[in-house]
């Protein structure tokens, strides 16, 4: 039982083979040292080489991060861009950060989350997560004796009164980060665009010689969905040896799993084979190191875990059922539901047939002990509750749904904790049915290491859904490639020929999502 864990006698399994460090209290984040209890063991371990960047990056935190004099001092150095350069002369030992700007629903920010801390350990910059008491409410600090919260507006000075004592901090970039888009001019789009850099016949590009030949002491990477063509230039190499030195200060904004992308920059792509032999394995092992839900999310799932599932039956099969727009005919949405777990024997009548994980179904004598043993509860997550009552209705078995919120919320704190919770119990599951297009169903999966049948979903800016369903030869659902989420908006143009390529299978782990043609993932 899980009051037998005594989390207090660390084994590498509490520590996911060395992921984690034993620095942290146990009580300080109960879910840090419990997750690997709730969750199947996968097969991929993290590589010695990713842990040593691990601990790499978690010195740098903590040499650089908030409260820190070198932290202290590149904020002044950002505050004064644009008037006395050179505040305290730059004597080369400076910290250099990345900022993540928050922005959209939470599985987003988490994906994007998890890039950009990618990001910063390839660029040895140190990661500061916009977000504030949302993030801090959800998760446990990652990184040991050092915080990864961006500090509020009001502090960013170091004192609660800076803001309007000196009148420098007020300017700072960091106090208006939702004010960055891609009319920016700091935009490293906009920059490329306005003479900020020359690039030489070689394809080398520097600052130019109008900005003194020094850089500028903050770049904004404007990398959300529907981005144009000079900020898909973040996915050259080119580019990324203009940022990788003297721009102190990054902010990046994305809605996206840009991982991917970053596989397929020459500039990174060794470094990166090297941390990660399993490629199919980057989020689960970035996730299950950046993301413990805090002792409050934690309590909830357990209890919920403990209430309804842990022994309710011989298997759980969970349905993450995220419908985009209005428009979509809720009863074709069910119906898809419905025969993919007919189809692919997810669920099958206990009385006739037994069912193993693989998803075979063999039959079977109808006693009662092999019908007990059969029995089957299906965990619904979803806004609305008719899903959940019709499958109820229709399966004849027991179905479950934590919570329905009606509709997405914003900045709601005890919303959020719902939609963390839910995640987290359909990766507990034994077998997992998800909405295609959905990032919330990539953190399901991803976390859990749980390759699951994906339906296919129109977007939600598509209008022109079928009114009679999927078409003959297509299934409801299909199993994805690997667990990994897919990166929606990728670039498709190769920097060195000049032109856009075919991205499926431009890297030999590199290939289009099922479930978003345009997408890709690794696999
Ligand atoms: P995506 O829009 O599906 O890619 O996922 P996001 O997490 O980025 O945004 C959707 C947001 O809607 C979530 O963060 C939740 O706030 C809410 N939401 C969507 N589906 C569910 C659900 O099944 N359960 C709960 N509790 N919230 C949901």
């Amino acid at each position: 039982g899980v009051e037998d864990i005594p989390p207090w006698n660390l084994t590498a399994a509490h520590l996911l083979d060395g992921l984690l460090t034993p620095e942290f209290s146990h009580r300080s984040c109960r879910s840090r040292y419990e997750f690997a209890h709730y969750y199947k063991k996968s097969p991929h371990k993290p590589s010695p080489y990713l842990i040593a960047k691990l601990r790499k990056q978690e010195a740098l935190q903590r040499r650089c991060g908030p409260g820190t004099a070198a932290h202290e001092k590149a904020l002044r150095r950002l505050e004064s861009s644009g008037g006395d350069d050179d505040l305290d002369g730059n004597d080369g030992d400076d910290c250099r950060y990345l900022v993540y700007i928050s922005y959209r629903g939470l599985s987003n920010r988490m994906l994007a989350i998890a890039s950009a801390f990618l990001y910063a350990v390839l660029t040895d910059r140190v990661l500061l997560v916009d977000g504030g008491k949302d993030v801090a409410d959800l998760f446990c600090e990652p990184f040991p004796g050092a915080t990864w919260l961006l500090p509020p507006p009001s502090s960013a000075g170091g004192w609660w009164w800076s803001s309007w004592w000196s009148p420098s901090s007020s300017s700072s970039p960091l106090n208006r980060l939702q004010s960055f888009d891609q009319d920016s001019k700091e935009s490293l789009g906009n920059m490329l665009q306005s003479g900020a850099t020359v690039s030489d016949e070689t394809g080398n590009v520097t600052w130019s010689s109008e900005e003194k030949n020094t850089p500028p002491a903050y770049v904004y990477l404007h990398l959300a969905g529907g981005y144009g063509y000079h900020d898909k230039l973040f996915f050259c190499g080119a580019h990324q040896r203009l940022l990788l030195r003297d721009v102190p200060w990054l902010l990046m904004r994305t809605d996206n799993y840009i991982v991917p992308g970053l596989f397929l920059i020459p500039t990174f792509r060794a470094e990166l084979e090297a941390m990660f032999p399993d490629k199919d394995a980057v989020f689960y092992l970035l996730g299950r190191y950046l993301f413990h839900p805090s002792n409050a999310v934690w309590h909830a799932v357990t209890a919920y875990h403990r209430a309804h599932l842990a022994g309710a039956a011989d298997r759980v099969v969970g349905v993450q059922i995220r419908v985009f727009h209005k428009k979509q005919p809720r009863q074709l949405v069910l119906d898809q539901a419905l025969s993919c777990l007919r189809n692919e024997k997810l669920i099958i009548p206990a009385e006739t047939e037994t069912i193993n994980i693989a998803g075979n179904a063999t039959s079977s004598p109808s006693s009662s002990s092999k019908k007990k043993k059969n029995k089957v509860v299906v965990l619904v997550t979803s806004l609305s509750s008719w899903y959940s009552e019709r499958m109820r209705e229709e399966l004849g078995s027991e179905v479950r749904q934590p919570s329905h919120e009606g509709r997405q919320r914003w900045r709601d704190a005890a919303h959020d904790r719902r939609a963390l919770s839910e995640m987290l119990l359909l990766g507990t599951c034994d077998a997992l049915v998800t909405s295609g297009f959905s990032t919330f169903g990539y953190v399901a999966q991803g976390l859990a290491g749980l390759r699951p049948w994906v339906m296919h979903r129109s977007p939600m800016w598509a209008h022109d859904w079928r009114e009679d369903g999927l078409g003959p030869d297509e299934p409801p659902c299909r199993r994805v490639a690997s667990v990994e989420p897919c990166f929606h908006s990728p670039s498709a143009y190769d920097c060195d020929a000049g032109r856009d390529v075919e991205l499926d299978g431009a890297a030999p782990y590199v290939r289009r999502c099922v479930d978003v043609s345009w997408g890709i993932k690794l696999v």
